[in-house]
C-alpha cells in the first residue's frame, strides 16, 4: 500500500495487478504483490530508496520492505503482433528504437520470466542481470515467434493484453478502489475458468511456458481450462523443448512446491505436459501404471503439500529425489542385482537420470548432489550397522534420506521396522542411543527386504552380501 500511495502522490497511476487481485477475490492469501504503473523504472527508482532495477529483457523495479519484495512493473505495450509484423532475427536486435511512443508496435510480452519466476519463487537471484544504466525501450522476438525482450512501455490499455489469462489481468486502482476489468476476468473468476487472452495458439507460441502456467493455475485454483485454452496444448506442448532449462526449473518448483504438487502432477499428466517437461519421469509412470513408483511420487507430493500447508520448509533436492525415483531405479537395475547397493552404481544411476532430465529442466548442482546423497544413504539406512548408524545420523542429508526411506516403506519398498528403528534412534537420548546402535550391529533393526520388484521399484535385496545373512539373489523371485 505504501508503494501504491507513494506512486500516486507523485502523480503516477498505480495498480495492484495479476495474481494478488485474483487471489484476494478468491479468498486466497496472495503469495506476493505486483504493482503496475505508468512510471518508468528509473522514475520508480527515484521514488524509493529501497529499490533495485532488475532484468534486461524485462526491466522491473523491486522495492524492498524488510524481507518482502514488491515488484513494480511499468505498463508494457500490446502483445499481439499487428498483421504483417516483421519477425526480427535475434542477431539483429538493437537497442535504439527511440522513445517508443510512435513505434509501429510489433509485439511485446514477456521474457521477464526467468527473473520474475526466480523472484517470485524466492530462489537463486544470482542469474538476474541488474545492470540499470540504460533506459532503452526495446522488444524482440525470435524466428518462432518467441519474445526475447520486452521493454516497450505503454499505457494500462496496452498492458492488459500482454497478460496471460483473463483471471490474471485484473487491475485494482488505488485512486478510487475500483477494479479495472478489460477482459471479463471477473466473470471468468466467478465461473472458475481459465481463459487465455487473445488467440491461444499465438499466445502459447509467444511463450510456451504459458502451457505450464495454465496447468499450474488449474491445479492451484481448481479452475477449468476453457476449451479453446486447453485444446492447442496437445499439439504445442513440445515447444517447451525450446524454453531455457533454468526457466523450466523455476516453473517446476512453482508447480510442485507451491502447495498443490499432487494436483499439478495429475493435471500435467492429463494434458500430456509431463512428457514435455520431464520426459523420463513421464515415461516411467506410463511404463509402470499403478506401481509403487507412482505411489511413491504421489504420496511424496502429498506429503510435500502438507508441509507447505503447515509452513514447513520444502526443498528442490527432495522433490527431485521423488521425481527421479523411478528413473534412478531403472538405471540401477541395469547393473547385476548383487551390485544394486554399491555406491558407484548408485552414483552413476543418479547421474544418468539427472542428465536425462536436464535435457529439459536444469537442476543446479547443489540439488543434484543432494539427490545423490539421498539415494546413496538408502542402503546404509536399510541395514543399520553398529556405531556407524550414529555417524549416519550426523550426515547432513540424513533427514532427507530418512524421509525418503519412510516413504519407500509406506509404498512397500522398504521395511517399516527399519523406519521405526531409526525413529527410535533419533528420539533416544545419549547412552540409550549408543545401546540401540550397538544392538543393530548383530543384525537387529534392519527389517526384512520385502520390496516388491519387477521393474516397479528398487529391491532392497542383495544388500546383505557382506556380513549378516545373505539372501539368494534369485532374479525376479
Ligand atoms: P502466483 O504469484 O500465484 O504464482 P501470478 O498470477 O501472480 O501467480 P506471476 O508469475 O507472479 O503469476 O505473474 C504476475 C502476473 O504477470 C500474472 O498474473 C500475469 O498477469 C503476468 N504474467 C506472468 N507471467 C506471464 C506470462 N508468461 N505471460 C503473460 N503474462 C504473464
Ligand atoms: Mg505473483
Amino acid at each position: 500500500m505504501r508503494v501504491l500511495y507513494r506512486l500516486k502522490e507523485a502523480g503516477f497511476q498505480a495498480f495492484l495487478v495479476g495474481g494478488c487481485v485474483r487471489d484476494v477475490l478468491l479468498g486466497i492469501q496472495p503469495k506476493d504483490f505486483d504493482v503496475a504503473t505508468d512510471a518508468h523504472p528509473e522514475e520508480v527508482r527515484r521514488l524509493f530508496r529501497n529499490c533495485r532495477l532488475i532484468g534486461r529483457r524485462f526491466r522491473l523495479a523491486h522495492v524492498f520492505f524488510g524481507r518482502e519484495i514488491i515488484e513494480v512493473a511499468t505498463f508494457r505495450a500490446q502483445s499481439a503482433p499487428p498483421p504483417g509484423a516483421e519477425i526480427e532475427d535475434p542477431e539483429d536486435i538493437d537497442d535504439d528504437d527511440g522513445e517508443g511512443d510512435d513505434a509501429p508496435a510489433p509485439l511485446s510480452e514477456a521474457a521477464r520470466f526467468q527473473q520474475q519466476a526466480a523472484a517470485a519463487a524466492g530462489h537463486d537471484h544470482s542469474h538476474i542481470n541488474d545492470d540499470d544504466d540504460d533506459d532503452d525501450f526495446d522488444r524482440s522476438v525470435d524466428v518462432q515467434g518467441r519474445i526475447l525482450r520486452d521493454n516497450v512501455y505503454g499505457t494500462i490499455d496496452d498492458d492488459v493484453w500482454r497478460r496471460d489469462f483473463t483471471a490474471n489481468a485484473l487491475y485494482y486502482n488505488i485512486a478510487d478502489f475500483s477494479i479495472w476489468d478489460y477482459t471479463s476476468g471477473l466473470e471468468d473468476i466467478q465461473a472458475r475458468r481459465l481463459r487465455l487472452i487473445g488467440d491461444p495458439e499465438t499466445r502459447y507460441r509467444e511463450d510456451p511456458v504459458r502451457m505450464l502456467r495454465a496447468a499450474r493455475f488449474e491445479a492451484k485454483l481448481g479452475f477449468t481450462l476453457e476449451p479453446g485454452t486447453a485444446a492447442p496444448i496437445a499439439t504445442l506442448r513440445d515447444l517447451l523443448a525450446d524454453v531455457p532449462p533454468a526457466r523450466l526449473f523455476e516453473e517446476t518448483l512453482k508447480l510442485f512446491l507451491g502447495g498443490h504438487g499432487a494436483r499439478s502432477l495429475a493435471v500435467l499428466r492429463q494434458h500430456g505436459l509431463l512428457g514435455a517437461l520431464l520426459p523420463p519421469v513421464a515415461a516411467c509412470l506410463e511404463r509402470f501404471p499403478g506401481s509403487p513408483i507412482e505411489q511413491l511420487l504421489i504420496r511424496g507430493l502429498e506429503n510435500t503439500d502438507a508441509r507447505v500447508a503447515a509452513d514447513k520448509p520444502v526443498t528442490p533436492g527432495f522433490l527431485f529425489a521423488l521425481l527421479l525415483y523411478g528413473p534412478v531405479g531403472l538405471e540401477i537395475e541395469k547393473a547385476p542385482e548383487e551390485r544394486w547397493t554399491d555406491l558407484p552404481v548408485i552414483f552413476d544411476a543418479v547421474d544418468a537420470a539427472v542428465r536425462a532430465v536436464q535435457k529439459r529442466v536444469s537442476l543446479p548442482r547443489r540439488f543434484s548432489l543432494g539427490v545423490r546423497d539421498m539415494f546413496a544413504l538408502q542402503p546404509r539406512l536399510e541395514v543399520p550397522r553398529g556405531r556407524r548408524a550414529l555417524r549416519t545420523l550426523e550426515h547432513p542429508r540424513f533427514r532427507a534420506a530418512f524421509d525418503l526411506l519412510a516413504l519407500r516403506a509406506d509404498c512397500g519398498m522398504a521395511s517399516a521396522e527399519t523406519v521405526a528403528w531409526w525413529t527410535a534412534l533419533q528420539e533416544a537420548a545419549g547412552p540409550q542411543r549408543e545401546q540401540l546402535a550397538e544392538a543393530s550391529g548383530n543384525g537387529q533393526g534392519g527389517g526384512g527386504g520385502n520390496a516388491p520388484r519387477g521393474g516397479s521399484g528398487r529391491s532392497s535385496r542383495g544388500r546383505r552380501r557382506r556380513g549378516g545373512r545373505t539372501r539368494s539373489t534369485n532374479p525376479g523371485g
